[in-house]
């Protein structure tokens, strides 16, 4: 039996916030994870230092620059670092126990300080 092979449908999401997979959207239909299906994309710079706008067209959200013109989400969160606004309890109360299970945490750990 010849099954084709659906592409485009079996690529996994990344949160631009986190890089875990995105099993939830946000209020600008981006693809994110649970935790940070609050969370909007706002604020990133462009290439050339300039702030870029969000726009939200039909085939999801993009931004555009004034100097370059229309970039498209993924260019735009590769040259933006993003930064969740709101601080999520569960998962960093999730990711302290975790860390304390697998790791040893020393001193002169830099993440000791985090
Ligand atoms: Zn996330
Ligand atoms: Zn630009």
């Amino acid at each position: 039996m010849f099954i084709p092979k659906k592409y485009g449908q079996s690529k996994i999401d990344k949160c631009p916030f986190c890089q875990r997979h995105a099993t939830a959207m946000n209020s600008q239909k981006v693809p994110v994870c649970q935790s940070h299906k609050d969370e909007v994309i706002d604020n990133l710079r462009c290439v050339c230092g300039l702030e870029l706008e969000t726009m939200h067209g039909k085939f999801g959200t993009f931004f555009s620059c004034v100097k370059c013109g229309n970039i498209n989400m993924k260019k735009a969160l590769e040259f933006n670092a993003l930064k969740p606004k709101m601080h999520n309890e569960n998962f960093s109360q999730r990711a302290k126990t975790q860390s304390n299970k697998e790791m040893t945490v020393r001193s002169d750990d830099p993440r000791y300080f985090d």
